[in-house]
């Protein structure tokens, strides 16, 4: 099992406190299933690489692959993406691997989703977004 630093887990604290209480809670449920299954935890501990994001930023990510290098990662300009508002109205996972190096499997995102959205059916997942781009990494809560 992988388990934090403690300033690894501060971290992991002070992201899920500036989410919504709603969205943490199912983030929470989910992780304890995760790390509750032998399988599951050992292949990687889910972490939240970002809840809260500046508009500013939001703008500095919405640039890259367009004037900017680097693939497109977002289609949100700042200010429209749930991660803009605080409280988070959204939150981005990867997983620690057993190495310290940090993931974003598809496939253990897909897993971890199932458990998520079974916490909490208000909880959508980026990787059902309709349409071509998924979001995998990316967790939120509508209005
Ligand atoms: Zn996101």
């Amino acid at each position: 099992m992988v388990t934090l630093s403690e300033a690894q887990a501060k971290r992991q604290a002070g992201r899920l406190a500036k989410a919504v209480p709603v969205l943490a809670a199912a983030y929470g449920h989910a992780l304890a299933r995760w790390q509750g299954d032998p399988v599951l935890s050992r292949a990687g501990r889910p972490i939240v690489t970002e809840s809260y994001r500046s508009p500013e930023r939001q703008e500095e990510l919405y640039a890259q692959g367009r004037s900017k290098p680097g693939p497109v990662v977002t289609y949100k300009r700042g200010g429209e993406s749930k991660h803009n508002v605080l409280p988070a109205r959204a939150l981005d996972v990867a997983f620690l691997l057993p190495g310290g190096s940090v993931s974003w499997s598809g496939l253990l995102l897909s897993k971890f989703a199932r458990l998520v959205k079974a916490a909490d059916a208000r909880v959508r997942w980026g990787g059902d977004f309709p349409g071509e781009f998924k979001d995998r990494p990316h967790f939120e809560v509508l209005n």
